[in-house]
């Protein structure tokens, strides 16, 4: 999604990729032996890619907006992953097949998933029609510092890779991942030109806890994870600091939230290669101040939009996500708003051949029916349900959500 919608336009594509784009007359013509599939009142935009999301954790419930997200991780999602029965193969599956079938519910045609159970959701989104990037989920610290490589073992396995589903790692948080596992984790990255993801500056007690080791996330690691010890390296100046020391910032990683960002932080990021993910009704489900998004786009940041989990998002439908930032920005053109959930969307999970409607990009489309002459406002201001998806050029039919 680079220019302005093409009226009376159409697009031709071939084995998964797009041909030709253009005024419809025009492609009918250069084109006569093609197969046309006329959409009626509709706009065809570029697939929509939710660049930060959790479908593992699907079928967990968010409940009412917790005080801070450590009362959140021990009392929603702690107790749901680790209740008996509800991490065992068959609800995982479960998981990720109700995530698939909400995404595609919503018109998106790639994610980039975080995942702890790689072995069980990397197979099954393989098999599903989504385009997925992996990332393998990392946490290692404090008494668990241990298990760094047997969850990076886990993480970085490429056995279910396929021409759909690319492995990335993640190394969690600056509160759950000491400078080793990040350093582990990029070496990884850079060697093996892979993605990478991590959630940072979420909440304002990273700082605190960095610098510290005092505040709710000592408290989750003491009491919660019962798992602390002293010799977990501290770091002064706050997590974005933090993440440029480690290398993160040089390297088109894959930055969560950001919820938590100041003058200097924002020239720093700036100054990096990474991108940005703002997730808007997680961000609002917190609580937390208003997100910098328009002054990182404005400083040249990629910002992307992700809905995160459903234990924090009322659902995986990243249009909500955008509808949501045109009523807090309504001056921001909506063009802008779509390409934080495609073309931003595609450069935030390093899938450059995604993300836009150009010759020998992947065919992936998402069809909104419309009925007026600005139908990237329409999308936004009415609850307009896609009516087509086309993943690598195949047209899979639109489920329910649930
Ligand atoms: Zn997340």
């Amino acid at each position: 999604m680079t220019g302005p919608p093409i009226r009376d336009g159409g697009v031709v594509f071939t084995t998964g990729r797009i041909e030709a784009i253009g005024p419809a007359n025009d492609l009918q013509k250069k084109f006569p032996d093609a197969v046309i599939q006329d959409a009626g009142n509709s706009i065809i935009l570029p697939g929509l890619i939710n660049a930060h999301t959790h479908l593992e954790l699907t079928l967990i419930q968010g409940g009412n907006p917790p005080p801070h997200l450590v009362d959140w991780i021990e009392k929603t999602v702690i107790p749901q992953t680790m209740r008996t029965g509800a991490s065992t193969p068959e609800t995982i599956q479960q998981a990720i097949q109700a995530g698939v079938r909400q995404c595609l519910s919503f018109g998106v045609t790639a994610v980039g998933d975080i995942s702890k159970q790689c072995a069980q959701t990397r197979p099954a989104l393989r098999d599903s029609p989504l385009q997925v990037v992996s990332y393998g989920e990392i946490q290692a610290m404090a008494q668990r510092r241990g298990l760094l490589e047997e969850r990076f073992a886990i993480a970085s396995d490429t056995f279910a890779e396929s021409d759909s589903l690319r492995v990335g790692i993640s190394p969690h948080a600056p509160y759950t991942v000491e400078p080793e596992g990040y350093a582990r984790c990029l070496a990884f990255a850079k060697k093996n030109n892979r993605p990478i993801a991590t959630h940072l500056a979420e909440t304002a007690d990273e700082a605190t806890f960095l610098e510290s080791h005092t505040g709710p996330f000592r408290h989750l690691w003491e009491v919660g994870v019962n798992a602390w010890d002293n010799a977990v390296p501290r770091f002064a100046g706050g997590p974005i600091r933090y993440a440029r020391h480690l290398g993160l910032l040089d390297y088109p990683t894959l930055l969560a939230h950001v919820n938590y960002c100041d003058d200097d932080e924002l020239q720093i990021l700036a100054q990096g290669k990474s991108s940005v993910v703002y997730c808007p009704r997680t961000h609002k489900f917190f609580g937390h101040p208003p997100h910098r998004w328009r002054e990182m786009l404005a400083r040249g940041i990629n910002v992307a939009v992700g809905t995160d989990s459903c234990a924090s998002s009322p659902d995986l439908n990243v249009v909500d996500d955008l509808r949501l930032l045109h009523a807090i920005a309504p001056e921001v053109p909506p063009m802008q708003l779509w390409q934080m959930a495609t073309l931003r969307a595609a450069r935030a999970i390093n899938s450059p051949n995604t993300g836009s409607i150009q010759s020998e990009k992947q065919a992936n489309f998402t069809l909104f029916p419309c009925k007026t002459s600005d139908p990237l406002r329409e999308i936004l201001e009415q609850d307009i349900r896609p009516s087509g998806l086309w993943i690598a050029g195949r047209e899979f039919p639109i489920p329910s959500p649930r």
